[in-house]
């Protein structure tokens, strides 16, 4: 696949390393995020780099997490279940 832009070639190369992401579909993803508003591809961007940076596992139960306790687990409802409430 021949591309006019290095920078489109980077981009095709680097969705293309997705599972189930062949050139030709990375292809068309990055058309589309060139013809889409900038401020969504910079949304798509902002939630990767943040997903990566800010991803915890909860430290009970190993769940993907935004804190260090999971949703499950540090919820009010299930302590009390479980007895640890009083
Ligand atoms: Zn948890």
């Amino acid at each position: 696949m021949k591309f006019s832009s290095s920078l489109l070639e980077n981009a095709v190369n680097e969705l293309a390393k997705l599972p189930g992401v062949g050139k030709k579909t990375a292809l068309r993803f990055v058309l589309h995020l060139l013809k889409q508003d900038e401020i969504q591809s910079n949304q798509l961007a902002d939630s990767i780099k943040r997903l990566r940076s800010e991803i915890q596992f909860c430290s009970k139960c190993f769940n993907i997490s935004d804190h260090v306790l999971c949703k499950v687990c540090s919820s009010p409802a299930r302590k009390k279940r479980a007895g640890l409430c009083r």
